[in-house]
């Protein structure tokens, strides 16, 4: 076990600059808003994964143009990064098959991505739920139990 506490804001600045050349090829923009202190107790590389295998998801769905925005939500019990994007959204009837290993709708996919996000935030005592947005596009929110910071 790797977990220590990790400032959220860090870990999405990475994934942003990792990512920054493959959006950009798109004219899709990366946003994010994160409050300074927010901290979780995670895996470092593991959660960077997840985001990586989310964003990455994100720009794909989405044609040319666009914004992909990564937003943190916290209350008493949990912590949130919900990832925003404006693509085609998911069809009703492949909604449960995701997560599924080796389930892609892509010519090149692995189908591997969803299903490895939610091994990690299960591994982390979270979870991942796939919201679709008014009037288009998808959100994928990790949620993260709030633990008693010592
Ligand atoms: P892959 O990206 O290799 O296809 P994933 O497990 O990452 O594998 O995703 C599985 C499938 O879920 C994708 O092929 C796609 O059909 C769907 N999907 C994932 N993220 C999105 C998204 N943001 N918008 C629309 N569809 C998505
Ligand atoms: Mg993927």
């Amino acid at each position: 076990d790797n977990k220590k506490w990790e400032n959220v804001i860090g870990m999405l600045e990475d994934v942003i600059q990792l990512l920054q050349p493959q959006a950009k090829l798109k004219n899709i923009k990366l946003k994010y808003d994160c409050p300074n202190n927010e901290q979780i107790y995670c895996d470092r590389s593991q959660i960077k994964q997840v985001l990586i295998n989310v964003v990455k998801n994100a720009i794909e769905a989405m044609s040319e143009r666009g914004i992909v925005e990564l937003n943190v939500h916290s209350n008493h019990q949990h912590v949130e990064i919900h990832i925003r994007d404006e693509g085609p959204g998911i069809p009703e009837e492949i909604l449960h098959k995701l997560g599924e290993p080796f389930f892609t709708t892509k010519k090149d996919g692995t189908g591997l991505g969803i299903m490895i996000t939610k091994q990690i935030m299960e591994a982390h005592g979270g979870y991942l739920e796939i919201k679709q947005n008014e009037p288009k596009g998808s959100t994928f929110n990790l949620v993260f139990p709030k633990i008693e910071h010592n």
